[in-house]
């Protein structure tokens, strides 16, 4: 426990007192779901946050089943409605001319997702916040964190603000807990956690205007090439298009990024997108954002814990952020309970319990980040023949239908947290990939399917060793980095 006399800790909170404060940097997904959800069990909380304007962001914008059950869990289920939010039953497959539809389980509840404007799923967030009598929200920008000069643990944080002058001004506050929940560019994470950020690809996104989806209430993933595209409707009028570029994205000023989009994606997507599309690109903006990778760490820290986007990032391509960052709301609400953690200036008690988290938390966020992980790797297959390979089987492993859709797309969804279910179907989709190898029903040299004769042998027991080799040099750096802690 930190040292420092109490009425230098309770400076700020002066009308309150110091045992059951929290203070929350960053009022998004995370950081408002948690400030709701601690108000709500009677804890005081500053939420800080730089813009309490509704973000207008290409991020968040599909939540799995999975996101959903966390919702009603924490009594917030509200807050998907009145924002003109669409219900996802799972989703369509293009592997042009083919495609498959992938829905979510039957037997799973909630067994829908939904889509909408994350502004507006946040501002909803903010306002559950909001209402909480002991929730007090801030506008201003965190800058430091602040260590105990005498245990170092963190007892607080600075931030900025602009007071009714308009004049910038700063402030010290200080809690027994500080969470950051400041989302993808974390400004405090590279203090606190060893583990880098690597991005590989960005999505570009805009918005398609009443466009014709092929299948509505479902998300659309077009395995284009060299990589996936992803199309779902975030309001009546209104469908999001992320279109991932691997390596350094061509330049939007010069027209490079308009040309690449006109003349190699626009031509991959599905008929009925295609008009809307091409609309589009004349009138929106083109965004972009890095689709980051950062494995998750374990909490240390005394009086500090980072969250969210924060401490752990996948691939977006299969929309898991806000279900691992709400199911961590759940868990992190359960640790911290007011029967285990009385009172949350117990440094030690509180340390012990949010440790706890990083297993806790590791059936479904493994499960999430996994499956983003290894899944980009085959959908962004370009011209790797044996990454290709995969890419077939998993492609023909969802057409045979039955357990080989329900089981990935319910480990997709959020609803079954079995890291060793999803390695073995992953593991599954190899070795199909080898029968169908052998069987000469794929070739990732040709479109074209052909009969496998005895002189294809040698090559084809090398393609096959190879696939797996892939396989395994996909998906076991990911699953290394889920056990270090
Ligand atoms: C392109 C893309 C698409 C995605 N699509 C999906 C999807 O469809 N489904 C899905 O589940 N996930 C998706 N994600 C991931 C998802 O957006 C994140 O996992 C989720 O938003 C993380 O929530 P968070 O609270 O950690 O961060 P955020 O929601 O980003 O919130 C961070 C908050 O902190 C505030 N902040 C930042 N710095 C400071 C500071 N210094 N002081 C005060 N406030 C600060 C910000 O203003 C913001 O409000 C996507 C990600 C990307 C990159």
């Amino acid at each position: 426990m930190c040292p420092i006399p109490r009425p230098l800790i309770a400076e700020p909170f002066n009308a309150l007192s110091t045992e059951e404060k929290v203070i929350i940097i960053g009022a998004g997904i995370l950081g408002s779901a948690l400030a709701a959800t601690l108000g709500k069990r009677g804890r005081d909380v500053l939420l800080i946050e730089r813009d309490w304007k509704e973000p207008d962001r290409i991020v968040g914008e599909l939540l799995q089943p999975g996101g959903v059950k966390a919702l009603q869990e924490l009594g917030l289920e509200d807050c998907l409605n009145g924002i003109d939010a669409v219900p996802c039953n799972g989703y369509a497959v293009f592997y042009p001319p083919e495609k498959v539809l992938l829905s979510y389980p039957a037997d799973k509840q909630p067994n829908v997702g939904c889509s909408f404007h994350h502004g507006r799923f946040v501002m909803n967030l903010r306002k559950a916040a909001r209402n909480c009598p002991n929730v007090t929200p801030v506008e201003g920008t965190a800058g430091a964190l602040i260590p105990c000069p005498v245990t170092d643990q963190i007892i607080g944080c600075s931030y900025t603000y602009r007071d009714k002058s308009g004049e910038t001004r700063s402030r010290n506050v200080y809690a027994p807990l500080t969470i950051v929940a400041d989302g993808c560019f974390s400004k405090f994470r590279k203090q606190h956690i060893t583990k880098d950020v690597t991005s590989k690809s960005n999505f570009v996104g805009f918005v398609l205007k009443d466009c014709q989806l092929p299948h509505p209430n479902h998300g659309h993933v077009v395995l284009a090439n060299p990589s996936p595209i992803l199309l779902y409707q975030i309001g009546t009028h209104d469908t999001r298009i992320l279109v991932d570029i691997p390596g350094k994205l061509p330049s939007i000023s010069n027209g490079d990024l308009h040309a690449y989009l006109e003349n190699h994606i626009g031509p991959q997507l599905p008929a009925t997108v295609q008009i809307s599309f091409y609309t589009a690109l004349k009138t929106e903006r083109l965004r972009s954002m890095p689709n980051s990778w950062l494995p998750p760490s374990s909490n240390k820290k005394e009086g500090l814990v980072l969250l969210g986007d924060a401490m752990n990032m996948r691939h977006p391509l299969t929309g898991g952020g806000m279900t691992v960052a709400l199911w961590d709301v759940v868990h992190i609400d359960e640790l911290l309970a007011s029967e285990k953690v009385p009172d949350l200036s117990d440094t030690t008690m509180v340390t012990r319990n949010v440790q706890k988290l990083h297993w806790v938390r590791k059936p479904l966020s493994a499960v999430v980040n996994i499956l983003a992980q290894a899944l980009y790797s085959l959908f962004s297959a370009g011209n790797d023949p044996h990454m290709k390979t995969l890419q077939l089987a998993c492609f023909a492993y969802f057409k045979r239908g039955g357990r080989c859709v329900s089981t990935p797309v319910g480990l997709l969804a959020g609803l079954i947290p079995e890291p060793l279910t999803l390695i073995g179907h992953f593991f599954a989709v190899a070795f199909y990939g080898v029968y169908l190898l052998c069987t000469g029903n794929i070739d990732p040299h040709s479109n074209d399917k052909k009969r496998s004769s005895i002189l294809d042998l040698p090559s084809n027991l090398w393609k096959c060793v190879m696939a797996i080799w892939t396989a395994c040099i996909v998906v076991l750096p990911v699953i290394v980095s889920e056990l270090k802690n």
